[in-house]
């Protein structure tokens, strides 16, 4: 068979961008008063603002770029209870009735998305299937039978099987049945469709810097306009105000790759993930041309990924070895960020601040936690009780969970911030292919030199402009990721995801 190799001229654009024509909004270029002031265009945002709309509040939405392109436009839209590994760490790190409490959470926004399609005809690709989580490997095995005590001790459905629908080996599959997959942007913008109709004003290419606190809070935006409001949801993946709730040191990006292929073979149903490393998730899209299969996984922490070409092209050998692959269509990356103790932060920032609401660390399974955090926000601000605040309260800390993992995260940091200084090499720049680039040492500083496509050079300084540390090049992307906290900026410098707000410096001809 001829090995496939990853056409380096597809776009990163999403098979879900793709396919669906949302609307575009103008940029905010006066003060506005509202309600509560959203920031941030991805389903978290969304979500939330209908949810709010829908309590009768006015709701002004801020989205920094385009909506939908941040990490809900390259998702892979499992909907789904099985959240990875993750019931028996919960029970070991909280207990029975935190896991239980975070299955509950997940099936209840699983019902809400599933209702809303109904009562709406939203026509979003939905479909249910089992979920699956396998394993190849001995280490495997042992950690999917933990799981599985964990799914009775909590009372979760499932069965413990030995051969997957799906034909890949295996030595077990744990499922958990009647889970979901849908088309996350046709469902969403059936949501901004009936958003607008309840006043909803939304504005793209508004990036909000700060929030000045005072009883009513106001949101400032780079172009030096205000929101004002009583509440503020930053539902900005990465909280843009970070340096109020110190999120940096609690949370940590990982980013993961997907492939969208057509294959020889007729998808079986059903949706899988791997226990092993390097992670694999599965699932098909009914797209106008036929199945597309969605490969995913080969996750890492943003910025330490080597050469990311590679991780696209160990997708493609992946379809190829199992699926009988005949074409790649679509592939795209993204992140997504993870807390210290595994549960996302959902509600006031801080006691003081408890105007402004965050809800972030939803560690690769947005699509329930984003649904299930709107309500969450959405009782919080209409002051009803809600039985899950407690648990993904901002400000918990449980020092079983805490201590270990937040002191090995921040000595990764650390190093991180150590080694890229010391980093650099003294390639010839005239070596440097267009579109691509290069770390040098120039004048005793790490530069970061790029090559754009008509063969002209840009310098800038690697240092992260949130914390210092030192950004690495990810060349599948062309982006300069921060292996810190995430950040990423485009290959001149510009800040394309945060928690940094300010560009890399340009070094100009030094
Ligand atoms: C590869 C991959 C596969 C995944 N697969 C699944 C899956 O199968 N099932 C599942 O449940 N979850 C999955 N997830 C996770 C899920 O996609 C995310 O958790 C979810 O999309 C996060 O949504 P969000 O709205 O919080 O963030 P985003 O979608 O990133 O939206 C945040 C928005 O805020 C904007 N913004 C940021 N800063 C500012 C600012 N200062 N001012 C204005 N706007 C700002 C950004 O531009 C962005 O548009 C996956 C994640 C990845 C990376």
């Amino acid at each position: 068979m001829e090995d496939k190799k990853i056409d380096s001229t597809l776009s990163s654009e999403s098979y879900w961008q793709d396919t669906v024509s949302l609307p575009t909004f103008p940029s905010l270029q006066h003060d506005i008063e509202t309600d509560i002031g959203i920031v941030g265009g991805g389903i978290t945002g969304i979500t939330t603002a209908y949810m709010l709309a829908k309590e009768g509040l006015q709701v002004v939405l801020l989205e920094a770029g385009s909506l939908l392109n941040g990490t809900t436009g390259h998702t892979t839209a499992k909907v789904t209870a099985q959240h990875g590994l993750i019931y028996d760490e919960l029970i070991r790190r909280f207990d029975a009735s935190a896991a239980a409490d975070y299955f509950t959470f997940n099936s209840l926004a699983m019902d809400w998305i599933k209702q809303m399609i109904k009562e709406k005809q939203i026509a979003c690709d939905f479909s249910e299937e089992d979920a699956y989580l396998f394993t190849n490997s001995d280490e495997g095995f042992d950690l999917l039978i933990n799981e599985k005590n964990a799914y009775k001790q909590i009372g979760i459905d499932h069965d413990f099987v030995e051969e997957l629908p799906i034909g890949i080996p295996v030595k077990a599959a744990l499922r958990m049945k009647r889970q979901y997959q849908f088309h996350p942007l046709k469902f969403l913008n059936s949501l901004l469709e009936e958003m607008l109709t309840l006043g909803v004003k939304i504005f793209e290419h508004t990036t909000a810097t700060a929030v000045r606190h005072s009883e009513n809070p106001a949101i400032q935006t780079k172009d030096g306009y205000q929101v004002f409001c009583s509440k503020v949801v930053e539902a900005s993946h990465f909280p843009f105000t970070d340096a109020r709730g110190g999120f940096s040191s609690r949370m940590y990006p990982e980013r993961s790759y997907v492939a969208a292929v057509r294959t020889q073979k007729t998808y079986p149903g059903g949706m899988y993930a791997s226990v092993d490393l390097p992670s694999r998730s599965i699932r098909y899209a009914p797209s106008q041309e036929g199945e597309l299969w969605l490969i995913g996984g080969e996750s890492h922490k943003t910025g330490k990924g080597g050469n990311t070409e590679k991780h696209y092209q160990a997708l493609i050998d992946y379809s190829q070895d199992h699926f009988d692959m005949e074409e790649v269509r679509y592939r795209w990356s993204s992140q997504d960020l993870t807390t210290l103790d595994k549960l996302p932060y959902i509600g006031p920032i801080s006691d003081k601040q408890s105007n402004i609401i965050v809800a972030t660390g939803f560690r690769k399974w947005g699509m329930t936690l984003a649904a299930g955090a709107a309500h969450l926000i959405a009782d919080t601000i209409m002051e009803r009780p809600n039985l899950f605040a407690e648990l993904f309260a901002p400000n918990r800390f449980h020092a079983k969970s805490h201590v270990k993992a937040y002191t090995k995260y921040n000595t990764d940091s650390a190093k991180e911030l150590i080694k890229g200084k010391l980093e650099g090499t003294t390639i010839d720049v005239e070596e440097i292919p267009p579109l691509h680039a290069s770390i040098i040492r120039a004048h005793g500083q790490r530069t970061g030199v790029y090559r754009d496509q008509e063969g002209s050079v840009h310098m800038i300084d690697t240092t992260c402009t949130h914390m210092g540390c030192e950004v690495n090049w990810n060349q599948a992307e062309q982006t300069w990721d921060c292996p810190c906290h995430g950040s990423r900026f485009s290959a001149l410098g510009e800040v394309i995801e945060g928690p940094a707000k300010i560009p890399l410096k340009q070094k100009g001809n030094e």
